[in-house]
């Protein structure tokens, strides 16, 4: 067994600063970490975005042995694997989408003992052959993410799963970590009972999300509104939740005829498609994403800025975890919920078809906690966490609609007589829809059939639309004023409350935003747009512009998503702070030394260009802020420290693209193939993707370093991707030469391919 004096903090601290680029722990990360350093068992529930990966990556990098971490899907696994070697951690994964070179690559790491955290997916334990192998290993602790997955209550149960309750049998002296954002304790129950776990030290975090502004509104004019609040969200990326496959395809259409970029996700579209999809998302290539809530798992991408739910959700947990997908890097992040009574007869349809009387109870009663969640009128925040058990004692959570449109209330109460009344002559017997009809004098069937015409309240409202009526109605019946004793059967009912408003002794007080409804008298669409204004700190928009390229184009040669590159947050950090050397940058939230070594140089050059060219801008960005403060232990970087960027600008220029802190990377690339490595052994040596090591070999050749085409390819193939190139002009760009070769071309290929055709059309050229 470990003893905990092996890990002093000053090694746990500086790990956080160095590899990640973290100043402090978030909430339960350190007693985790501790907790594995001591060799227990861990089960911990910690929401999306609460930062579990950090729980295993951090003691896999100090403990000796690989840290095995079990995903449940393999489509993401080289997300998660690229996303741990950008911050410098020895990663691998043994999967079936991997090619024969890398696998044996990871074998070989593995046995030499040299893999810090391999990631492999749950049916792996179903093979002995496997199992063997692994007992060959130093195994220093399982991490077992998404563990939920493994209970049969919890909604994403899987199967292959249960083959992990062999582990314990298995490995009796290997600690067991397991984690999970699913909150309800009879799945954490099963699955600390299934897994096996001894006497595991235990964690439940907050489900608390600060960065996360809560709003729910009326659903009237649904495509409207959409375009309005997407207008706001310019540049930003998002989901909308929608709960039919219909209406996905729907509003996809509909946003796209608009102009905005949104691509459709639902369980009926084939395999391939869906995964073109997500991958689009993750690289932002796509920012809009509107799907049913079978998208969402397993997508790591932290720069998520909102979240809409188009349609009610049929409960609160799954409206949790879905919302819970924005602002995972800790940024602002906006979860909005068009709340239309109309959707309730829909669930209703659903409900009724569940056969087993107990279960029907119960998904009934969710659905009407969604429904109050949805029109109350209290506190969003302290609602949420009250479900799941939190009490949230804040008077003002300064994040959702309710605290903060608090301020904004106009007296209605005249409106609100005549709602009462009209409720009163009813007989209490109707629903909203038909008072509203009765309110603005409409013309119905119902209306006739029931003589409602000759009301003295018939058509007193007919100076404001409908859907003014129906939010008197909603705030009435938010601020119990009229009640609903059954909300799936929404009949409207006086309370006390409401005859003294009939009686004038009491005002009735509304809040007046009416967000995002299409302003009709107007014939425009206009809202009355208010941004959130909880901890929303000013960053410098221009710069954040430019940074943002840069990471798409860093992203883009090495093939990952941008958010792994450097996460939104950082980026907002450097608009704000304006980082101008090395020591300052390295203040700067996730940036560890990794990825320091690899970016850090040409972002400072943005900056400092930057600043040059505007030089008020800068003047004022830099009086205003200060540098976050630095972790809690100074750590020196173990780095040769680099020249600042601002002497490096006085520099005379250097001609070759090897200049800057890369070109000894390249040059390790250079040395490693010389010595006749392939370049999935040096991908794995190097601890760096594919595509990185591709684009250094472009850097190399385009500097004029020789490369020898015959390491790669056979003189027929290279002819042959040749051609593909040629199908589409001499342009030498890659998507038109892959779209050629019908699938028998891969973009990395093409790429590397790329290299050696440039340099025999310039000498054809020449
Ligand atoms: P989870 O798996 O719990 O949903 P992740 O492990 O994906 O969360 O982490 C979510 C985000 O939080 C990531 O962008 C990660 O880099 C960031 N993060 C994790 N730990 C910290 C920390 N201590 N300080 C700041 N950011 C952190
Ligand atoms: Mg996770």
């Amino acid at each position: 067994m470990l003893s905990v004096q092996n890990y002093n903090s000053e090694q746990i601290y500086s790990t956080l600063s160095s590899i990640f680029g973290f100043h402090s722990f978030r909430p339960h990360q350190e007693e985790i970490v501790r907790a594995i350093f001591q060799g227990r068992d861990v089960f911990a529930v910690m929401p999306t975005g609460g930062g579990k990966s950090l729980c295993y990556q951090l003691p896999a990098r100090l403990m000796e042995g690989v840290c095995v971490v079990v995903s449940p899907l393999i489509s993401l696994m080289k997300d998660q694997v690229d996303a741990a070697r950008i911050n410098g951690l020895r990663a691998g994964t043994l999967n079936s989408t991997i090619s024969a070179d890398e696998r044996n690559a990871v074998g070989v790491a593995l046995r030499q003992n040299r893999l810090e955290l391999l990631y492999i997916s749950p049916e792996r334990f179903n093979s002995e052959y496997f199992i063997e192998r692994l007992k060959t290993l130093k195994v220093a602790f399982f991490a077992i993410d998404e563990a939920h997955c493994i209970s049969e209550w919890g909604h994403d149960f899987r199967p292959d799963y249960l083959a992990l309750s062999k582990i314990v049998r298995e490995f009796p002296d290997v600690p067991v970590t397991a984690f999970t954002a699913t909150a309800t304790p009879q799945v954490a129950d099963d699955i600390i009972v299934r897994l096996g776990l001894r006497n595991p030290h235990l964690t439940r975090a907050s489900f608390n999300r600060p960065n996360l502004f809560y709003r729910v509104t009326m659903k009237q004019e649904l495509d409207a509104q959409l375009r309005t609040f997407l207008a706001r969200h310019q540049g930003e990326s998002g989901i909308i939740y929608r709960n039919s496959r219909k209406k996905v395809e729907a509003t996809a259409e509909m946003l796209q005829s608009y102009g905005f970029s949104v691509q459709p996700y639902h369980a009926g579209m084939s395999d391939a498609d869906r995964h073109a999809v997500q991958e689009a998302f993750s690289k932002d290539e796509c920012p809009i994403i509107v799907a049913t809530i079978a998208f969402g798992m397993g997508i790591d991408k932290s720069n998520v800025r909102f979240v809409v739910h188009a349609d009610l959700p049929k409960n609160i947990e799954g409206y949790y975890q879905e919302t819970g997908r924005a602002g995972r890097d800790g940024e602002p992040a906006e979860c909005l919920l068009f709340f239309g009574r109309q959707d309730i007869a829909q669930h209703l349809r659903f409900v009724d078809e569940i056969e087993e009387e107990y279960a029907r109870n119960i998904a009934k009663g969710q659905l009407r906690q969604m429904i109050r969640f949805a029109e109350q009128n209290d506190c969003r925040r302290v609602a949420l966490l009250q479900y799941f058990g939190e009490t949230f004692s804040e008077q003002n959570c300064n994040g959702c609609d309710i605290c903060v449109d608090f301020q904004q209330q106009e007296e209605a109460t005249i409106p609100a007589q005549k709602v009462l009344s009209a409720i009163y002559r009813t007989n209490e017997s109707f629903g909203a829809i038909h008072l509203v009809d009765i309110l603005t004098g409409a013309n119905t069937e119902k209306i006739r059939q029931f003589r409602h015409e000759r009301l003295p309240t018939y058509g007193v409202g007919k100076d404001k639309p409908k859907h003014y009526w129906r939010t008197v109605i909603d705030a009435l019946i938010a601020q119990k004023i009229i009640s609903i004793e059954e909300p799936l059967r929404p009949i409207l009912k006086l309370t006390d409350e409401a005859w003294s408003i009939l009686r004038c002794r009491k005002t009735f007080m509304m809040r007046k935003s009416l967000e995002y409804y299409p302003n009709k008298t107007k014939g425009q669409q206009t809202a009355s747009i208010k941004i959130p204004s909880y901890e929303v700190q000013p960053f410098s928009e221009h710069l954040f512009a430019k940074l943002r390229e840069l990471r798409t184009e860093f992203a883009r040669t090495e093939n990952v998503p941008p958010y792994i590159v450097f996460s939104d947050r950082t980026l907002h950090e450097m608009s704000r702070y304006f980082p101008r050397n090395t020591e300052e940058l390295r203040q700067i939230h996730g940036v560890g030394q990794h990825k320091f070594a690899a970016y850090g140089q040409q972002f400072l050059e943005v900056i400092n260009e930057f600043c040059e060219q505007n030089p008020d801008e800068t003047n004022t960005w830099r009086n205003r802020q200060q540098l976050p403060s630095s972790p809690k232990t100074s750590v020196k970087s173990p780095l040769p420290s680099l020249p600042q960027s601002s002497s490096l600008s006085k520099l005379p220029e250097l001609s070759s693209p090897l200049r800057s802190s890369q070109s000894s990377t390249f040059l390790e690339t250079y040395r490693l193939l010389h010595q006749g490595k392939t370049i999935d052994e040096i991908v794995t040596e190097r601890q760096l993707t594919r595509g990185t090591i591709i684009s250094h070999l472009e850097k190399l050749s385009e500097s004029g370093m020789e490369i020898s085409v015959d390491l790669f390819f056979v003189p027929e193939r290279l002819a042959q991707i040749r051609q593909w190139f040629r199908a589409s002009g001499e342009t030498l760009f890659l998507k038109p030469a892959v779209e050629a070769s019908e699938g028998k071309l891969d973009y990395e290929e093409a790429r590397l391919a790329r290299i050696f055709l440039r340099k025999s059309i310039s000498v054809d050229q020449q």
